[in-house]
């Protein structure tokens, strides 16, 4: 479902992304780790073409771009909103419309990207918000919503476009810790329904419950990739070993 070759990406001198190659399968989950600063987010948002990779290619589903010179050769800009509909995001902090309903931010990319009729718009965003337990609040507005509702509209509003992967970049690390299960458990569901999915985050346990291949990245490179019974129980890589002793306590023990 999506496979990246030989992406590479600088801003200035710093060069953020190595010649990352990567394979998801339809309906994998992997979850990306590292520290802080490795190019995890950098990676995410030249998938959805939120950064444009200065070399290298992207394939999601049957859309394929070549980049070449920081740009995505064939694609006009007018052409980035819907490229962007295919893949959904989902970031650490919720971004939400302040002066629209919980309802209307659902909404609002089934209208303006997808051109639907209101009504149609409205009907489907009900249904997403029953999906992540929200259908009674779609009314209110998100600064009567905590942390974790929060979340979990700005999920709903990235499945409204119908995307065909769902991009995760620490979407929990932003809650209260009492919060961060209800957002975990919608993924989860995602997952289980056959998402396909990228999900960066600091969440040792659940990524070793949810995803069938964990990446961990460093300076731009992605030092180890494989099941989580290897990447997380027994890394290879002296630098994973090191990353992972951090999150001490029994998610990382077996
Ligand atoms: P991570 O998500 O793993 O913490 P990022 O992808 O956010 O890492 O960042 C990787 C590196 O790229 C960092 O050193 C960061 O400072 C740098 N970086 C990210 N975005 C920009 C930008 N727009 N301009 C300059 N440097 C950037
Ligand atoms: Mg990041």
């Amino acid at each position: 479902m999506i496979e990246i070759s030989n992406l590479s990406k600088r801003f200035g001198e710093h060069v953020v992304l190595k010649d990352i190659s990567l394979k998801v399968n339809r309906g994998g989950v992997v979850a990306m780790i590292g520290p802080s600063g490795s190019g995890k987010s950098t990676l995410l948002r030249c998938i959805n073409l939120l950064t444009i990779p200065d070399g290298g290619q992207i394939r999601v589903g049957t859309r394929s771009l070549q980049f070449r010179d920081g740009r995505a050769e064939g694609l006009h800009k007018k052409d980035y909103a819907s490229y962007r509909a295919t893949t959904g995001m989902v970031f650490q902090h919720f971004n939400l419309f302040p002066h629209m309903s919980v309802v209307q931010n659902v909404m609002e990319g089934m209208v303006t990207v997808k051109k639907l009729p209101k009504s149609e718009a409205r009907a489907y965003a009900m249904e997403l918000l029953s999906r992540v337990g929200l259908d009674s609040k779609a009314e209110t507005y998100p600064d009567q919503l905590s942390g974790g509702q929060k979340q979990r509209v700005a999920i709903a509003r990235a499945l409204a476009l119908r995307p065909e992967v769902m991009l995760f970049d620490e979407a929990t690390s932003a809650l209260d810790p009492e919060l961060v299960g209800e957002v975990l458990a919608v993924m989860k569901a995602l997952a289980e329904e056959g998402m396909t999915m990228i999900l960066v985050t600091h969440e040792i346990a659940f990524a070793r419950e949810v995803a069938d291949q964990v990446i961990f990245m460093r300076d731009g490179v992605v030092v180890e990739a494989g099941p989580a019974s290897q990447v997380i129980d027994n890394p290879l890589q002296p630098a994973t070993r090191s990353f992972l002793s951090r999150f001490n306590g029994p998610q990382v023990s077996r």
